[in-house]
């Protein structure tokens, strides 16, 4: 007889991407910014490292906090800091959806929901994305206790058009939950949909576009209401010290971030224009990674295997039948894709 509750008994683990242990992989498999993070946050950590670390971090990371409210002109009290945005999906399904309770996304998508769903041993609302990634109808009618929606989506890289966004939103009785975490390579987000939505909650992440990913600082922006309920769920220490102080660094730097944004777009543009000429089918993305459906003569779990032989790590999907033609290949560098794309085009003129 397991100890465990019958539902974590039945689960599966979640699967994260893989972090090689030697560094010599060019990864192209997690959606890790190429770029460093702003000289400004490795000084100011370096600065940081001394017998100050033997105190508790601020469990408010009060710092950070004001300035996203600077940043996006809005109440500090409407911002939540999370360790990564991870912890903010986490505690979301554990404040809105109890055992049972359903909770609806559409996929393919960021596999991550499904696993906190199973965790809480809540119920999920099924329902599928059409070949285009446009915000099915469907999960208005489910009118869940919360709905997930990722705006950019993963790993289609899609965006669902903002009417429908808002029209969800007005039409839910429950939570949404719009994650943007790739939204600072997109052409703009929802942020202004929580002025007008009691019922909207906005995640965001520094683990992409501020090129932090090992620091885990995620936030969310909602009603005051719904952020102090919020703050009784996450763990209170969760903002480690080195954590707050790199994201009040990289905060004080946005343009270094937007700058690095900017080159990521326009390398997906050549990625995806290639990939076109090769005869893939590649979705229309605005995050800094691109799904492309192989052409039909090559196997796509052959080539990330020969991408891997070589080095270069993209992400297949090979459990999910919708996707097992597909790669998700995050953006890096000019130099980085150039070399992906060599690889690449060789293997599948090869198919
Ligand atoms: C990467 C990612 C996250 C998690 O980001 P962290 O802040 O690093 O936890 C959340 N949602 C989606 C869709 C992602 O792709």
């Amino acid at each position: 007889m397991t100890p465990f509750l019958p539902h974590i008994a039945g689960m599966a683990g979640y699967i994260p991407g893989e972090q090689p242990a030697d560094g010599e992989y060019l990864k192209l498999n997690t959606n890790e910014n190429p770029y460093p993070p702003s000289p400004l946050v490795l000084a100011r950590l370096r600065a940081a490292l001394d017998g100050r670390l033997r105190r508790y971090p601020d469990a408010a990371a009060t710092g950070v906090r004001r300035r996203l409210a600077a940043l996006f002109g809005r109440d500090e009290e409407q911002f939540l800091v999370g360790n990564g945005s991870d912890e903010l999906l986490n505690v979301a399904v554990r404040c809105f959806a109890g055992a049972a309770d359903g909770v609806a996304f559409a996929t393919p998508t960021y596999p991550y929901y499904g696993k906190l769903v199973e965790l809480q041993d809540a119920r999920r609302v099924a329902v599928e994305f059409d070949d285009d990634f446009a915000l099915p109808a469907s999960l208005s009618a489910a009118d869940a206790r919360l709905t997930l929606v990722p705006n950019p989506n993963s790993p289609s890289g899609t965006v669902v058009a903002r009417e429908d966004l808002e029209s969800l939103a007005a039409g839910l009785s429950g939570i949404l939950l719009i994650d943007e975490a790739y939204v600072d390579f997109a052409r703009g987000g929802a942020l202004d949909l929580v002025d007008r939505h009691a019922n909207v909650i906005v995640v965001r992440t520094l683990s992409k576009s501020f090129s932090l990913a090992g620091l885990r600082i995620g936030f969310c922006v909602a009603s005051p209401e719904v952020v102090r309920g919020m703050g009784k769920v996450k763990e209170h220490y969760n903002i480690n010290t080195l954590s707050q102080v790199a994201a009040e660094a990289a905060l004080d730097d946005v343009d270094w971030m937007r700058r690095n944004a900017r080159r990521i777009a326009a390398t997906r543009s050549r990625l995806t224009g290639t990939l076109r000429v090769h005869g893939c089918h590649v979705w229309e993305s605005e995050a800094n990674f691109v799904l492309a459906r192989m052409p039909s003569s090559a196997d796509a779990g052959r080539i990330a295997s020969e991408l891997r032989r070589r080095r270069i790590l993209v992400r297949y999907f090979g459990g999910d039948p919708r996707l097992s033609d597909c790669l998700r290949i995050s953006v890096g560098t000019d130099a980085e894709i150039d070399r992906l794309l060599q690889e690449l085009c060789g293997l599948m003129r090869k198919a």
